[in-house]
């Protein structure tokens, strides 16, 4: 029998979505999946993508609704009309849940939870921590829960993955009391990106799940590392916002925390203005106007200066939380690539691996150059193995949405 769970990540101005089947755990069919776009704004509408066919090779028919969405409620009306006109296949089944993708659940939630009255309380409270994201998530939440009486709504944290990190991990070093008031601590995302990626090649590698070491480097337009030990997240190198660690399409990554005052101060610029520095136009295409690590690539082939700077940074900051999570795991037993960056550019693959034999880390070049899907890119008597793993945050969410209903 089917199990049906719809997968939502509401925005601001859209919702994204994903019927996925899980009733064979490791072979899970995405039914249907689409985007609601510009909503509140002109020129709002619904793509809808269904699945032909049961077998492997299946196509998808895409079908655009053009039409008035004026909030999250009348996108999801349009959603519920778009299955009833076209589809998935009448014989899939019922939805048995929603599952909706959180970015914060502060220090409330270290798992997913079904939604009551308490769990949305709980989401506005974090609100001040999550102002842009938060607050979409909750008119989303509430409008699936109006479309649809009766199916069960589930939340899926981008935070809840690193509640276990231990307090030394996730404690800044400032006056406590201030820190307390402000709830400024390292929480941590890319939570379900990191949690699945982690488990996959823990299996893969046939590792013991409850001792395993993994380090998984989370490379996409954002960017976060993970040091896992026995399935439970005990470093990342986001903080209490997504700005923090690596170095990111647009996003500075760690700086010199004296920096926005000195900007404030000298630059003429306010507090807002500095954010948007650095979360808007920092990171690599700060560096060398272009974000997307294709053209960065080809422009430093080519000689370009910038980019190759802007290559030799990202690189950097990659290889130092990878030494320090080596520390804190005491070694590791893999090293996971994932996302954009992680799973497609092996020249920065190879560039982050470089001279790490003494670590332990060692690419093997045609497997780093060649192959697709889950697998093992380092030399085969290496002691830490490397691997690519397709991140797969919608069968994630689906994945837990399930388990917290038992
Ligand atoms: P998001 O954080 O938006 O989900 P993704 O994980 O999709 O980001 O990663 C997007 C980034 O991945 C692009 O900006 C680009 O830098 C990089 N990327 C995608 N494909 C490739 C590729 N073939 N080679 C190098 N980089 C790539």
């Amino acid at each position: 029998m089917a199990q049906l769970v719809e997968v939502i990540n509401s925005g601001s101005s859209s919702i994204k979505y994903q019927l996925i089947d899980l009733a064979d755990p490791k072979a899970p069919v995405v039914w249907a999946s689409g985007l609601a776009e510009a909503i509140g704004e002109p020129g709002s509408r619904l793509t809808h993508r269904t699945r032909i066919g049961r077998g492997p090779e299946a196509e998808f028919a895409e079908t655009v609704y053009d039409g008035d969405l004026p909030d999250h409620a009348a996108g999801f009306a349009a959603i519920t009309v778009a299955f009833d006109l076209t589809g998935p296949i009448s014989d899939v089944g019922e939805v048995v849940a929603f599952g909706h993708r959180v970015v914060h659940g502060g220090s409330y939630f270290a798992a997913p939870a079904v939604v009551d009255d308490a769990v949305l309380e709980a989401i506005a409270d974090c609100i001040p921590l999550a102002p842009l994201h938060n607050p979409a998530h909750l008119a989303g939440i509430v409008a699936a829960m109006a479309a649809n009486p009766g199916v069960p709504n589930v939340v899926v944290f981008d935070t809840a993955f690193h509640q276990t990190m231990p307090p030394a991990a996730y404690t800044y070093a400032i006056d406590t009391e201030v820190a307390r008031e402000n709830r400024i601590r390292k929480y941590g995302f890319h939570g379900t990106s990191h949690a699945y990626v982690s488990r996959v090649a823990v299996d893969h590698l046939g590792l013991d799940p409850a001792t395993a070491r993994v380090i998984t480097l989370h490379l996409g337009n954002g960017a976060s590392t993970c040091a896992v030990a026995g399935g439970r997240s005990i470093d990342t190198s986001m903080g209490m916002t997504p700005l923090a660690g690596l170095v990111m399409g647009t996003r500075s990554g760690d700086i010199d925390p004296a920096i926005p005052g000195h900007l404030q101060r000298t630059a003429d610029m306010t507090a807002d203005d500095v954010d948007a520095l650095l979360n808007k136009r920092s990171g690599l295409k700060g560096l060398c106007g272009a974000n997307d690590l294709r053209e960065i690539q080809a422009r430093a082939a080519d000689g370009d200066t910038d980019a190759q700077l802007a290559l030799d940074v990202y690189a950097r900051r990659v290889r130092s939380y990878l030494a320090s999570h080596m520390v804190e795991l005491g070694g590791a037993d893999a090293i996971v690539f994932t996302a954009g960056v992680g799973e497609n550019d092996a020249r920065m693959r190879a560039q982050i691996c470089q001279d790490l034999a003494w670590l332990g880390i060692a690419l093997d070049r045609e497997a780093n150059t060649t192959g697709a899907g889950v697998r093992v890119i380092s030399q085969y008597r290496a002691p830490v193995t490397v691997m690519v793993v397709p991140t797969d945050e919608e069968l994630e969410i689906a994945r837990q949405t399930l388990s917290v209903l038992g």
